[in-house]
């Protein structure tokens, strides 16, 4: 399990939470882990003159007797330019990840780890509002604030009914029992009333709108019944004096035909008298 924590002011680093994935062979004359601290040297690398050994300068600075290695007395050490040189620039990839399951996988130089760290999604961090710190990963921060968060501020459940208050998680039921509520629930139900009156009244005032629209409807229905009925009839009325002039023509033409006739009867009659 790796044990580097997002702590702000230090980030300690672990063997595990990395693997080199370039060559390593010109690092193998340094020792990256401190023997103090066990962590990986990542700030202010130094090395003691007596056995060359390389600690974190933070911790070597605290010892004032013997080389905590070889014992020599009056030890002394230096800063390591070299393994800042050669081991900060080595090609590594994080190693952080889910327990079981998604991993990092970011890649660059060893010297940038740390930084990296600071944004890292599978970095430990301990939650600002609980005490809830080694099983938090930073990837998981926002859903354990969003749901899951004892001490985190939420929206009241009776917003919607005008509070405004932000009870921590854990204080909601308590807070749900607030006589504030009964008198929100008591507005919102007179609200409510007066909301389902005009309804009503909006209701009654359509109806009414729609029965005169229907009478209005049939009326008019009535009158296009009525002209059509009344062109029908001119209709008629053309054609019956159409009819009308066509027999009184016909009448002249008979009566012209008849007297012909007799006029013709006349003179046959008189030729053979
Ligand atoms: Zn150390
Ligand atoms: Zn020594
Ligand atoms: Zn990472
Ligand atoms: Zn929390
Ligand atoms: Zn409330």
């Amino acid at each position: 399990m790796s044990t580097a924590t997002a702590s702000p002011e230090k980030i300690e680093v672990s063997k595990d939470d990395f693997k080199f994935i370039g060559s390593e062979k010109n690092i193998s004359a340094f020792n990256i882990e401190c023997p103090i601290c066990l962590m990986v040297i990542m700030d202010k690398p130094c090395k003691t003159s007596c056995c060359k050994k390389n600690f974190c300068r933070a911790c070597i600075s605290r010892i004032t007797g013997d080389c905590p290695m070889c014992r020599k007395k009056y030890m002394n050490y230096t800063a390591d330019r070299r393994f800042r040189r050669i081991v900060y620039s080595q090609k590594m990839q994080c190693m952080k990840k889910k327990p079981q399951g998604a991993e990092c996988g970011w890649k660059g130089e060893l010297g940038s780890l740390t930084h990296h760290l600071k944004s890292c999604d599978y970095v430990i961090v301990q939650c600002s509002h609980c005490d809830l710190k080694d099983t938090l990963l930073r990837i998981d921060l926002k859903d354990h604030l969003e749901n899951h968060c004892p001490m985190h501020p939420v929206k009241c459940p009776f917003s919607w009914l005008g509070c405004e208050e932000r009870p921590l998680r854990k204080d909601v039921e308590k807070h749900y029992s607030d006589t504030k509520h009964a008198t929100l629930f008591e507005a919102a139900y007179q609200k409510l009333c007066s909301d389902a009156t005009n309804l009503r009244m909006a209701n009654n005032h359509l109806t009414s709108c729609l029965n005169r629209h229907r009478s209005h409807e049939s009326r008019l229905a009535a009158d296009m019944r009525f002209n059509y009925l009344e062109n029908e009839l001119q209709t008629l009325k053309w054609e019956h004096e159409e009819l009308k002039n066509r027999h009184d023509n016909l009448k002249i033409i008979i009566i012209v035909v008849i007297v012909a006739v007799l006029a013709v009867a006349i003179c046959i009659t008189n030729y053979y008298h």
